[in-house]
């Protein structure tokens, strides 16, 4: 079945037997009775080990990605502490890309570190970084594309080539372009990652995160972990993001439709330096983008000339809300060097292109005519 029909009907099968309901109910119960003292007797035990709701979300969420097992955490970094505890020792090494969500870098450079575990960040746009940074000791390599705030790429297929013949994992954080333009797996990545946060849940009303795999041994080290240290996402929040996701195709598609509209109307304004979205011709890496994603998404950032001017433009918009976060169905805008991205140190932000005239926008779903009107008198 196609994508759009995935999402809706998967992990949403009627329990005939009992209601028939058509949505998967939430189900609250911390602990499941037994009739045997020996064993579970409808599977179930403890709500941290096992959750039907949550189950069910998984069987949606694996399904999105194509992949044969999906586990949901608290957030997106909750998943990302597992996979570290979970597929990492100490003395081990991940290579990861230099243009990475913020709190990514936190965990790995303030928590992770503590635990013996190192990092090398390269600018993954260059294959051959990637390949000049590996370690005989390097068991993991971290992509995130496209990027955050810069919307930078890189060739999944070529760098898991590389990862996979000197025995590392690739995982992929695939939060901005969301399954609906993107399947790492499907290019050779082991493992995808979501801050469900954004685009799969997608009403900004829920803070969670998910991994998506198709191996069967990892899978299970996953669970394991996950239970061991508790990083579950709750009955509810897996029936908000369950909810959500039924709604991703057609999200997507006007996320897309609306962030292209502004990223050509900004290239067009004569206060505008630059604007950083891969489905414009003028991006660097376009041809991948057309040839590694279905679709471009939501985000896009673009350049005025300074500090000044981007306070003065942000504190005239409207309809964008002034706030960090992305992919949700309303049009949030920011400004990554004092926003989202104000830990990142300034030598650091200066390297990676990071200005203080950047400003990052999440395109909703709203009627981009607002959208642009918005932009219009804000720049004015
Ligand atoms: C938000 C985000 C995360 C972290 O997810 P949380 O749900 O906030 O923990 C990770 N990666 C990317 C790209 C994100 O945007």
């Amino acid at each position: 079945m196609r994508f759009d029909t995935r999402a809706v009907h998967e992990g949403e099968e009627p329990d005939f037997a009992k209601s028939g309901d058509v949505v998967m109910p939430i189900h609250l119960s911390s602990t499941f009775a037994r009739k045997d003292v020996a064993k579970p007797t409808a599977g179930y035990e403890y709500s941290r080990t096992g959750n039907p709701t949550r189950d069910a979300l998984e069987r949606k969420l694996a399904s999105l990605e194509g992949a044969k097992h999906a586990l949901a955490f608290s957030s997106g970094l909750a998943a990302e502490t597992t996979l570290a505890l979970a597929l990492l020792n100490k003395g081990d090494h991940i290579v990861a890309f230099d243009d990475l969500y913020g709190g990514t870098r936190r965990l790995f450079d303030k928590v992770l570190s503590r635990f013996g575990i190192s990092v090398s960040y390269v600018d993954a746009r260059d294959i051959a970084r990637v390949a000049g940074a590996m370690r005989p000791e390097t068991r993991m390599v971290w992509l995130e594309t496209p990027t955050n705030p810069l919307l930078r790429l890189c060739d999944i297929r070529a760098i898991a080539g590389i990862a996979r013949k000197r025995g590392a994992l690739t995982v992929v954080d695939n939060t901005f372009a969301s399954p609906f333009f993107q399947q790492p797996l499907a290019l050779g990545a082991d493992i995808a990652l979501h801050s469900t946060t954004k685009y799969i849940n997608g009403h900004s009303d829920s803070v969670g995160g998910c991994v998506m795999l198709n191996d069967a041994r990892v899978h299970e080290k996953l669970r394991f972990h996950q239970n061991a240290v508790g990083a579950i996402l709750s009955p509810f929040d897996s029936f908000l993001v369950a909810r959500g996701a039924k709604t991703l195709a057609l999200r997507m598609r006007k996320h897309e439709e609306n962030a292209l509209a502004i990223a050509r109307f900004l290239e067009g304004h004569r206060k505008v330096r630059a604007v950083h979205y891969p489905g414009l011709s003028s991006h660097p890496q376009h041809a991948l983008a057309k040839r590694q994603m279905s679709g471009f998404s939501g985000m896009l950032s673009f350049e005025l000339s300074g500090l000044k001017e981007a306070k003065a433009f942000l504190s005239k918009v409207r309809v964008f809300a002034l706030a960090e976060s992305l992919g949700g169905v309303e049009s949030l805008i920011e400004h990554p060097a004092l926003m989202t991205h104000a830990s990142v140190p300034e030598s650091e932000r200066k390297k990676l292109g990071i200005s203080v005239g950047l400003v990052r926008i999440s395109a909703g779903i709203e009627h981009a005519d607002d959208l642009l009107a918005d932009l219009e008198r804000a720049l004015r």
